[in-house]
C-alpha cells in the first residue's frame, strides 16, 4: 500500500496521543488492518509494536523488500529463522525497556496472549479493545479517496455485467463476471464475496451464489463491492428480469423509501441509532418491521464491516469523515428478498452518497 509516508506517521502520532491520555507506554498491535493502517504494510504474520518514543514492525524475511517497499520509514525487526513471532514480540518489548504493554484484547487468542506472558514475566500486559479502530472510524483524504475509487470500480463493473446479463446467466457466473470486470477495471480484487441471488434465495441475507439461472424467476439481487488499495465499497441492487407482481412495487417503494430516510438522517451530530431508527421507522409503518432483522448498516474501510455499526442502540456519534453504508431490506421466505445499499460519507454539512448505480423503481426492470 504506497501512500505518503507522513499520513501513517500522523496516525501513529494520534495512536501515540490515545496511549498517553490512558497512561501506557506501549501497544502491541497484532490486527492485520490495524498494522496496516499505522503502517502501510500490507504483509501479513507481523506485528506493531508502538511507543511513546518509537514503533518497531516485527516481520520476517519473507517481508524483508515488501517492507522497504511500502513503509521505508518505519524501524523493522526481522525475526531469524527459528525465532517464532510471539517470542521475536516479546524480545522487542523487553529492549525498548516497556513494563506496561497494551494488547488488542479482541484480537489476541488466548494462547498467544499466555505465551507473551511467559516470555517476557517482567512486562504487565494491559488487555485494550478498539484502541485502534477509534482512529480508523474517521477517515482520512487518503482513505476517503481509496472508497471513492473503490465505489467507481465497483460502479463500472456493474453497469458492463448488467448490460451483458442473459436469462440463462447461473448467479454464480454473474458473480465471476462481476468480479473479474472489478480486477479489470484496477480493483486489488472483490471486497467480499460477491452475493447473486435468484428469486427466493433472495430472501437469504448472505445467500451463496449456486446454480440458480436468471430466467427462474424475475427478481435477482446482487451485493457486491470493490476493493482499491485495501479500501472497500459495498453496494446492493435489485433487478427485475421478467413479469413480476405488485407485491415487488409495493416492497421495493417501501425499502428504497427507507433507504432514503436514512440517508436523509445522516449528518454529523445524528448518532448511529437515530439514523437506523430513521429507516426502520418506514419499514415498520409499512407493516414489514419483522421482516428487516438486520442494522441498517455499517461502517466500511480497511475491513468491509467495522465501525460504527447502525443499528439500534449503537450510540456512536457521526462525525465527518465516516463512511457508512445503508441497507434496509426485507426478506420474505419462499418469495425473495429485496435489499438497496449505497455508501455514504459524513461530511460537515450533512453526508454524500459515494456510490450512484440507478435505483427508482423504473431503472430496476430490465428486458432480457
Ligand atoms: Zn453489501
Ligand atoms: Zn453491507
Amino acid at each position: 500500500m504506497r501512500t505518503t509516508n507522513d499520513i501513517f506517521t500522523q496516525r501513529r502520532d494520534r495512536l501515540r496521543r490515545i496511549l498517553k491520555k490512558r497512561s501506557l507506554p506501549g501497544l502491541l498491535v497484532t490486527k492485520p488492518q490495524n498494522v496496516t493502517y499505522l503502517t502501510g504494510f500490507s504483509g501479513e504474520d507481523s506485528f506493531l509494536l508502538v511507543w511513546h518514543q518509537g514503533e518497531l514492525l516485527i516481520s520476517d524475511s519473507r517481508f524483508t523488500l515488501q517492507i522497504a517497499e511500502e513503509c521505508p520509514g518505519v524501524d523493522v525487526m526481522i525475526r531469524p529463522r527459528g525465532v517464532g513471532l510471539v517470542k521475536a514480540a516479546a524480545k522487542a518489548v523487553r529492549e525498548s525497556k516497556l513494563r506496561n504493554v497494551g494488547f488488542e484484547a479482541a484480537q489476541l487468542t488466548v494462547a498467544v496472549r499466555d505465551a507473551l506472558g511467559q516470555e517476557n514475566e517482567n512486562a504487565e500486559w494491559v488487555p485494550t479493545t478498539n484502541w485502534v479502530e477509534e482512529l480508523r472510524i474517521v477517515k482520512d483524504v487518503d482513505e476517503i479517496g481509496r472508497i471513492r475509487k473503490a465505489a467507481g470500480q465497483a460502479m463500472r463493473a456493474f453497469a458492463a455485467v448488467r448490460a451483458g446479463l442473459r436469462r440463462d446467466h447461473e448467479e454464480k457466473q454473474i458473480a465471476d463476471l462481476l468480479e473479474h470486470q472489478m480486477r479489470l477495471l484496477g480493483a486489488r480484487c472483490a471486497a467480499f464475496p460477491t452475493i447473486v441471488a435468484v428469486g427466493p434465495r433472495a430472501a437469504l441475507p448472505h445467500a451463496i451464489p449456486g446454480s440458480s439461472r436468471v430466467a427462474e424467476h424475475p427478481i435477482l439481487l446482487i451485493d457486491w463491492g470493490a476493493d482499491e488499495g485495501w479500501y472497500k465499497s459495498d453496494l446492493t441492487r435489485v433487478l427485475v428480469t421478467g413479469k413480476i407482481g405488485p407485491k415487488f412495487e409495493r416492497l421495493y417503494a417501501l425499502v428504497l423509501r427507507a433507504q432514503e430516510a436514512g440517508i436523509a438522517a445522516i449528518r454529523p451530530g445524528a448518532t448511529a441509532a437515530e439514523v437506523d431508527a430513521a429507516a426502520r421507522k418506514v419499514i415498520e409503518e409499512g407493516g414489514f418491521g419483522r421482516a428487516f432483522g438486520h442494522g441498517l448498516g455499517h461502517g466500511v474501510g480497511l475491513e468491509i464491516h467495522e465501525a460504527p455499526s447502525l443499528a439500534g442502540g449503537c450510540k456512536t456519534v457521526l462525525k465527518p469523515g465516516m463512511v457508512v453504508t445503508v441497507e434496509p431490506g426485507v426478506y420474505v421466505p419462499g418469495w425473495g428478498g429485496i435489499r438497496i445499499e449505497d455508501d455514504v460519507l459524513v461530511t460537515r454539512s450533512g453526508r454524500e452518497v459515494l456510490t450512484s448505480v440507478p435505483k427508482s423503481l423504473e431503472d430496476v426492470y430490465m428486458n432480457l
